[in-house]
């Protein structure tokens, strides 16, 4: 039976393990830094909505326990506001995921606790440790395969970035997230004007960016908020000296009566559903190079936030761990008794970053960047016709479909063409 160790007990380490585990055949040992009691009564770990595709490979795998839960996110709903704190919309896209897609949030501490309680029951080996360098030599040296999958840990440092893909050149900018429940807040619908769910993004040229959807944590459903301040020390930054949940649920609510008065209402009765439901620190998107020999010779390969990070802002970066497992196991199963040669992994990886990645990282960067003229002009024909609004949107569950259109002016003007609705339903044609 081929040995497999698997270090972080993650989005994407437990998509690994149970996918290897369902295959049958192989030995598989996750390590992780935190016990499940530990996971639930700590602090918030992230604030991602993974895309419908996400939530039915976990269904596949038997670990979609959340199917009742009334979380999901049905649509966009972008405002560009006034960064003069107005609350007045400059520009404003509305639109419904297109083919059923939707976004589930389940609080990690809930999911990855589960996951470790489901590991254990199966069978699985869980280590709990925080595995150093010394270790993973050790781990690595006894392993067929040894997957590290850290995520934004200091161990997957030791991959170092790739400065030919790590193309990201804005500066990391100050963030903070929380989850905020209320009779207001942790409505399926808190605007009237929005017939569905919405992920709500309120951006602030020059300010910052804000952005909400509903998430499901041990209080039940809540809303999880993301500030991200375009310069340190402005209004959307909590700043380093907040500790606890009271003191980020005043942040976020001065900031928000400042600088987004319109959404001051959500605040009537919100409270923070626990002590630990907020986090602070920047994101530096990176592209890393996941093939490493370790000075005892082993290799090891990263995996998910290890292998490369992206912005939250555009959603993407849990999404693409997810493809990125599915195709590490894909070819681990065709792989059957054949050595893991770090050439073999490489390949894998470059596989990887030509489908999905190049296309995931690019599109958070340009949707974080000004804006170019081709994405100017689908988000502006989105602003005024409901139909574009639903083709832009879809391109967040699969941002290769945003190609070539997003770069260049003359596929927009046809992309614009091909999903316009009949003059009648636009809004502009009134
Ligand atoms: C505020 C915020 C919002 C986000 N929003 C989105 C979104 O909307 N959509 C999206 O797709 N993604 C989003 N993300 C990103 C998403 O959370 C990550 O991309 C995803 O969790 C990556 O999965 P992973 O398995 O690589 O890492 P993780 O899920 O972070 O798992 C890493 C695991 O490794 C463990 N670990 C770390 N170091 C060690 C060690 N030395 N030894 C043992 N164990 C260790 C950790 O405890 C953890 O369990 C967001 C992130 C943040 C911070």
């Amino acid at each position: 039976m081929r040995k497999i160790a698997i270090i972080g007990g993650g989005l994407a380490g437990f998509h690994a393990a149970f996918s290897l585990q369902q295959a049958g055949g192989y030995d598989v040992t996750v390590y992780t830094n935190r016990t499940a009691e530990q996971l639930r009564h700590g602090r918030m770990l992230s604030m991602a909505a993974p895309f419908r595709w996400v939530i039915e490979r976990e269904a596949s795998l038997g670990i979609h326990f959340w199917q009742d839960v009334e979380a999901r996110a049905e649509g966009f709903d972008m405002h560009i506001k006034d960064p003069g704190g107005s609350g007045q919309d400059l520009f404003r896209l509305t639109g419904r995921f297109p083919d059923g897609l939707y976004a589930l949030g389940i609080d990690y501490r809930i999911k990855f606790s589960t996951w470790m309680d489901e590991w254990e029951r199966r069978g699985g080996r869980l280590v709990v440790a925080d595995i150093d360098t010394a270790a993973l030599e050790a781990i690595a040296a006894e392993s067929d395969l040894t997957l590290v999958v850290t995520g934004r840990g200091p161990l997957s440092r030791i991959f170092e970035p790739d400065p030919v893909r790590s193309t990201h050149h804005l500066p990391p900018l100050p963030s903070a997230a929380i989850f905020l429940d209320g009779p207001k807040v942790a409505s399926r619908q808190p605007w009237d004007d929005v017939p569905f769910a919405p992920l709500r993004f309120d951006i602030l040229p020059g300010v910052g960016d804000v952005f909400s959807w509903p998430f499901y944590t041990a209080a039940g459903v809540c809303r999880g908020f993301a500030f991200q301040s375009t310069v340190p020390g402005g209004p959307f930054d909590a700043g380093r000296d907040r500790q606890g949940a009271a003191d980020y649920l005043e942040f976020a609510r001065a900031a928000t009566e400042k600088m987004i008065p319109d959404n001051a209402f959500l605040f009537e009765g919100a409270r923070i559903p626990d002590e630990g439901a907020w986090l602070y620190g920047p994101t530096e998107p990176t592209v890393r190079q996941p093939v490493k020999q370790l000075d005892n010779g082993a290799w090891v390969w990263g995996l998910g936030d290890a292998a490369m990070i992206q912005d939250p802002y555009a959603g993407q970066s849990g999404n693409n761990a997810v493809r990125m497992t599915d195709r590490y196991v894909r070819h681990i199963l065709e792989h059957g008794g054949a050595p893991y040669e770090p050439d073999w992994m490489q390949a894998v990886w470059d596989e990887h970053w030509e489908q999905y990645g190049q296309f995931a990282f690019r599109f958070c960067t340009l949707l974080q960047d000004t804006p170019n003229k081709a994405l100017m002009s689908v988000q502006m024909a989105a602003a005024r016709d409901p139909a574009v609004a639903q083709a832009f949107v879809g391109w967040f569950g699969y941002p290769p479909d945003a190609w070539p259109y997003i770069e260049d002016e003359q596929a927009a003007k046809g992309f614009i063409a091909q999903h316009a609705s009949a003059p009648a339903s636009r809004s502009d044609a009134a």
